[in-house]
């Protein structure tokens, strides 16, 4: 069986920067990632970024995936990256399943960190099984990585930043998008992102959703409605809207099943995406030497997945390492860096969130 010490499932932001982290620290350490290539979420995503310069701000998505692989070929002597290989198991003794390319085998690690990040969540209406019917990182890879374009005229549900995001992506690849549906009675992501389709004339309609999907070999209309305070469909509301696609994006969860395998504890939080590890300020799961950092362990942005990342990658390489030079101002950095990211009123859900966590005591 292969052994390692220090093993990073998940090469996404939070995976990556945590295993740069611990490499400039004189750790080496194996990244398995079941992609083709390192980035995660991030190669998808053709947009600027928010944020501070320290966690690229201004720079488009896929571009801060190429940063952290050029920061990451650096330390190619500590970092190995396993491509193509998905993580089916995790077991108490630190041992890990991996499916590549249809063989089957094992590694063994001392220090495990989780950064599997979290997948879509999707809702039931009649017929939302026909095809023309997308997750938005459907539609992102779609378009943004693959130069195809997912319909001509398409509605989509769900007004978080992700949903707005990507509508403004459909429109500049010349897709119709003919609305923005949202459940809740108010947009759910930043308003400048609102504000760029509102200019664009696209109509975001709050207390709207869809009910169900009309065609046989593919959609060919949508049936949408007005919603009451307890999201209930208002009879006589309906309205029939011609469509060729429909983008859902309501929301992300996070990817805790290897932990919950592992008999890591388990928390269900909504403010942080639903179920999540507990986890300790170092990000350590309630198993011994096994961490979790990015969207598993609450989904926020790419930017705090990769400050969380680096500070789980300087708790991992301190678990195995001992005594690291200038351990204490590292750890400031990026606590500060994180408590700056998670402040104001978008940082409230998370900040929340978080406290209920700590209420939960230890692990
Ligand atoms: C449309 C869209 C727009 C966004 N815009 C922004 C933005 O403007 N600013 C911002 O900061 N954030 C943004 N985000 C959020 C950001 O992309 C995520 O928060 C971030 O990617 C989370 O990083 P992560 O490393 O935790 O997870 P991911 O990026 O999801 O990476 C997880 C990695 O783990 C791998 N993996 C999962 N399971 C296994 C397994 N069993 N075995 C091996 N590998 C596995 C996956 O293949 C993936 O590469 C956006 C997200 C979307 C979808």
């Amino acid at each position: 069986m292969k052994k390692t010490p220090m093993l990073i499932i998940g090469g996404g932001p939070a995976g990556l920067s945590c295993a740069i982290q611990a490499a400039s620290l004189g750790q080496s350490v194996t990244i398995v990632e079941r992609s083709h290539s390192l980035g995660g979420q991030l190669v998808k995503q053709t947009h600027k970024f928010f944020g501070s310069e320290k966690q690229y701000a201004s720079v488009r998505g896929f571009k801060i995936a190429e940063l952290l692989i050029q920061e990451y070929e650096k330390y190619k002597d500590l970092i190995e990256v396993v491509l193509d290989a998905t993580v089916t198991g995790l077991y108490p003794d630190k041992v890990c399943t991996i499916v590549q390319n249809g063989r089957y085998y094992k590694i063994k690690s001392e220090v495990i960190v989780v950064a599997t990040g979290a997948s879509e969540k999707f809702i039931a209406f009649e017929n939302n099984d026909l095809p023309g019917i997308y997750g938005a990182g459907a539609v992102q890879t779609l378009m943004n990585q693959y130069g195809v374009l997912p319909g001509n005229k398409i509605v989509m549900v769900g007004s978080g930043n992700i949903g707005l995001i990507v509508s403004y992506q459909l429109m500049q690849a010349g897709v119709k998008v003919v609305s923005v549906l949202e459940a809740a009675p108010l947009i759910g992501g930043y308003l400048v992102h609102a504000s760029k389709l509102r200019r664009l004339g696209v109509p975001i309609h709050t207390s709207k959703s869809i009910l169900k999907a009309n065609g046989s070999a593919c959609v060919e209309s949508i049936v949408i409605a007005d919603l009451d305070d307890s999201w209930n469909p208002i009879p006589g509301t309906e309205e029939t809207v011609e469509v060729d696609a429909v983008c859902v994006s309501v929301g992300l969860s996070p990817m805790h099943q290897l932990l919950s395998m592992v008999g890591a504890r388990i928390l269900f939080i909504p403010e942080l995406g639903g179920w999540v590890p507990k986890v300790s300020e170092c990000h350590e799961t309630s198993v011994d030497n096994i961490f979790a950092c990015g969207d598993l362990s609450g989904v926020e942005e790419a930017s705090s997945a990769m400050v969380e990342g680096r500070l789980t990658g300087l708790f991992a390489a301190r678990r195995l390492l001992g005594t690291i030079d200038n351990d204490e101002s590292i750890h400031q950095d990026l606590i500060s860096q994180l408590e700056g990211l998670r402040s104001g009123p978008f940082g409230k859900k998370t900040r929340e969130g978080l406290l209920q966590m700590k209420e939960e005591g230890q692990c």
